[in-house]
């Protein structure tokens, strides 16, 4: 072969590898998308994915009678069935294709290192009813991440049976009651949440049987006054806890946390942290310093480990010594026998709530998240934590011009934790709603924000620390470019979305009365 083949040189792109920079902020097009046809539509009958041996023992017909119905399977050809899903796949929207700034639910990028470690066939290989002996290196995992939570909490004790954050403030919950019942004051069945509380604070209340009432907040922080107000009035005897988020979903750090915390606990109450929002603190200030005395994480958010539909994802809760007691059953724990280390589950906890959990908890989640945290180390959490909050700064910097954000106020000191809220008045105005902001940010291939909480109308912006700043700047111009938009034309943000492969959906519809099943043609 000669060297006349004009082939291109492997130090050559063949394509530019830059794409050219876009000056303007016109609304991108990406051509028709139009709707898959199901698998049963292209089933070409006589196709096949696979070629199965010449059969080499006799046939035998099967009986009629265990036969049933023959299935009307889809015949295809093994790459076209790839490909099938391969394009289905590429309409899900993820972290892993474009940015997903989710308040509150802090999307990040799920390092592949993650899934190596859980892909490990000595953990997935594992049965859940094998002799510990033999599970020495899963107990050992899980054993380490228990610290872990311990460490970065400043609580002696954690549990990492709960399976999400809502079921780890349900667990907590309960560790606090069986506490109060064992030390002679069932009365306390009040819990405080403040009023800007994720929806699973107070539901996990109601869960455990606890009235719940609502704390105001001023400014973004706790209002002590009404917090003091509310504890005269419903009788400190009669309060079991304070649920607080911090930083709250306000994106603000309470800087009053401290002295919330002195009124509960002179109440005789526990302080309940939701720790949704570890990511802005991780390794800079361990909950137990502010008065934690239980609290929950989410592995799915804070450490890396993936969460879409609902799951799976897990939610460990950390305890005082007081509650650790009572937190759920079996505990891994580490003993020396013999001069050798031993790692078992201890199942004698007599003040125990009990089981929460099936077996060890989400183990797999658990193997993602012990990595991440192994991976990162202590300086890599701290470094997490300080990028998140930069991110969310400078972010909320950028766009403070056009849209206004009621808790931050950085000439005064009151910076965005990891996340910040917009309250795009003057935006809104204008005839548009929020409804439509958010839309039309699917038109620029990001994620909407979440909306309409911890206030009203209002979009939670959390970059998170994962996004490099030409994406930051990528949301900030395409932002500022809709900010244009509404003043320039208004009433074209109704039609937002118009390059998605479904524009506005009926999402109270989707929710309550799913169509799952489908209608097939012909
Ligand atoms: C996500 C979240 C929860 C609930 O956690 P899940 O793991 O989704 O059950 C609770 N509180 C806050 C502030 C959250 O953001």
């Amino acid at each position: 072969m000669t060297s006349s083949m004009s082939l291109p040189r492997l130090d050559e792109p063949m394509m530019p590898t830059t794409k050219p920079t876009v000056k303007t902020y016109a609304i991108p097009t990406r051509g028709d998308r139009p709707t898959v046809p199901s698998i049963f539509e292209k089933s070409q009958p006589g196709l096949r994915g696979v070629d199965l041996p010449a059969l080499d023992v006799p046939t035998h017909e099967i009986p009629e009678a265990i036969l049933g119905e023959t299935p009307d399977l889809p015949e295809l050809g093994q790459l076209q069935v790839a490909r099938h899903y391969s394009h289905l796949c590429e309409r899900n929207f993820s972290v892993d294709a474009n940015f997903y700034p989710l308040g509150s639910c802090t999307m990040k990028y799920n390092p592949r290192i993650n899934e190596f470690a859980a892909a490990q066939s000595g953990l997935i290989n594992l049965h859940p009813m094998q002799d510990e002996a033999d599970v020495q290196g899963l107990l050992q995992i899980l054993f380490e991440t228990r610290r872990f939570f311990e460490v970065i909490s400043g609580l002696p004790e954690v549990s990492l049976q709960p399976a999400a954050g809502a079921h780890g403030e349900f667990a907590a919950l309960k560790v606090i009651r069986a506490y109060f019942t064992d030390h002679g004051q069932p009365g306390r069945h009040i819990v405080i949440a403040t009023d800007n509380a994720h929806g699973t604070n107070p539901a996990s209340c109601m869960m455990c049987g606890a009235a719940v009432v609502k704390v105001k907040t001023a400014g973004g922080y706790t209002d002590l006054d009404d917090l003091r107000r509310l504890i005269d009035e419903h009788g400190s005897e009669n309060i079991a806890a304070l649920m607080i988020t911090n930083p709250n979903t306000a994106g603000l750090f309470d800087t009053c946390i401290s002295e919330v915390a002195q009124l509960v606990h002179d109440a005789g109450a526990m302080m309940y942290l939701d720790g949704a929002n570890m990511n802005a603190i991780l390794g800079k200030v361990r909950p137990a310093d502010f008065g934690t005395d239980i609290m929950h994480y989410n592995t799915h958010k804070t450490f890396s480990t993936p969460h879409g539909c609902g799951g799976p994802g897990s939610g460990p809760i950390a305890a005082c010594s007081k509650l650790a007691p009572y937190l759920p059953v079996p505990q891994v724990v580490k003993q020396e026998r013999d001069g050798h280390t031993v790692y078992s589950l201890d199942w004698d906890r007599p003040k125990s709530i009990g089981k929460v959990r099936s077996f060890f908890g989400q183990v797999g989640v658990l193997v993602r998240c012990w990595t991440y945290i192994a991976a990162c180390g202590p300086d890599g959490l701290r470094n997490v934590a300080e990028t998140a909050v930069l991110s969310a700064n400078y972010l909320a910097a950028r766009l403070r011009n056009e849209f206004e954000m009621p808790f931050f106020h950085p000439e005064d000191g009151h910076f965005a934790a990891h996340e910040f809220v917009t309250v795009p008045k003057s935006l809104l105005a204008r005839g548009v709603t929020l409804l439509d902001i958010a839309k039309r940010l699917i038109d620029y291939d990001i994620h909407p924000p979440t909306m309409h909480w911890p206030v009203h109308d209002c979009l939670m912006v959390e970059p998170t620390e994962t996004e490099s700043k030409e994406t930051l700047d990528r949301f900030a111009d395409a932002m500022l470019a809709i900010a244009e938009q509404i003043k320039r034309d208004a009433e074209s943000m109704a039609q937002a979305p118009e390059h998605a492969v479904v524009r506005r959906l009926d999402e109270v519809a989707a929710a309550r009365k799913p169509v799952l099943a489908y209608e097939r043609s012909g």
